[in-house]
């Protein structure tokens, strides 16, 4: 574990966090968002730690822009921007929702709320289900509700979820205690005491991973999975990453063969069930033996 390039990577992140934060997104398309996202990261001596996610209402996470997407923002639209940065393979994974309607506004900072109490609350040895009654708690005591098949994750070295789950509701039975020197992600999801506080797999997936290296003896296919694995080895990317290099139509029949065959998994992205707006924020932290360094702050 590298502790400096956690740290750099969680600098970085933040301060493209707060970018996106104080942009006026309306009007822009999604593929201009995650664009300009994504080369502020590069431009700051990063790299990005996977797409970056932009999902919209009631898609809660794991949307990012296909080539050549035109989705606009639009006025009343709640938008959670989602960025991983990576160091070496060391993340710092954050997020923040935007939204211009005022209606929106006490959902969005209930999330914050949870996000708050949580990290105020995480040292090495907590608790993690206790941290989930924390987001649980605040998120119902301000009359929303938490997502709760969506949770918080520990994060390795090219590993963005390695294993270990933050949940955002309470749990029964024993949980882990956060570990000093790991790192993990705390992401509270909200959404309307009208949602299910569930989210569901919708049909379109652009986020993708590297699962398998096994080669097909397709030439084709296998020279994309070993140009893939050289840039990104096992972090997500998206189709968009590729076409800098590759034909739109062959890169798409390749990732075809890839998906089907699981060399490559395919996200899908996650909707609520009753179809109402979801809100986010997230930071990343690493317990020490003495305290907490919250490196997206
Ligand atoms: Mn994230
Ligand atoms: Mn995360």
């Amino acid at each position: 574990m590298n502790f400096e390039c956690y740290l750099q990577a969680g600098k970085i992140a933040s301060e493209v966090r707060e970018n996106a934060r104080r942009k006026y997104h309306v009007g822009s398309t999604l593929l201009e968002i995650c664009e300009s996202v994504e080369a502020q990261i590069r431009s700051m001596g990063a790299e990005p730690a996977f797409p970056v996610n932009t999902s919209l209402n009631d898609i809660a996470a794991h949307y990012t822009a296909e080539p050549g997407d035109a989705t606009i923002v639009k006025e009343g639209d709640v938008l959670k921007i989602d960025i991983g940065v990576h160091i070496d393979g060391y993340i710092a994974d954050t997020a923040v929702t935007v939204c211009y309607d005022p209606k929106y506004e006490a959902l969005v900072r209930t999330a914050e709320a949870a996000l708050g109490e949580a990290v105020r609350m995480a040292r090495a040895n907590t608790k993690a289900g206790d941290i989930g009654r924390t987001i649980e708690s605040t998120i119902t005591k301000m009359g929303f509700r938490p997502i709760q098949n969506l949770s918080g994750h520990s994060l390795q070295q090219y590993t963005i979820h390695a294993g270990k789950s933050i949940p955002n509701i309470w749990t029964r039975g024993s949980s882990f205690a956060l570990l000093p020197n790991e790192a993990y992600a705390i992401e509270p999801f909200v959404t309307t005491k009208d949602g299910q506080g569930v989210v569901y797999e919708g049909k379109t997936r652009n986020i993708f991973g590297i699962t398998s290296r096994k080669p097909l003896k397709d030439k084709e296919a296998d020279d994309l999975l070993e140009a893939i694995w050289s840039r990104y080895k096992s972090l997500p990317f998206a189709m968009r990453w590729l076409t800098d290099k590759y034909d739109e139509k062959e890169v798409r029949r390749l990732m075809d063969i890839l998906t089907k065959k699981k060399n490559v998994h395919a996200y899908p992205i996650l909707v609520e069930g009753h179809g109402k707006i979801v809100v986010q924020a997230e930071h990343t932290l690493i317990p020490s033996e003495s305290g907490v360094n919250v490196i997206t702050l």
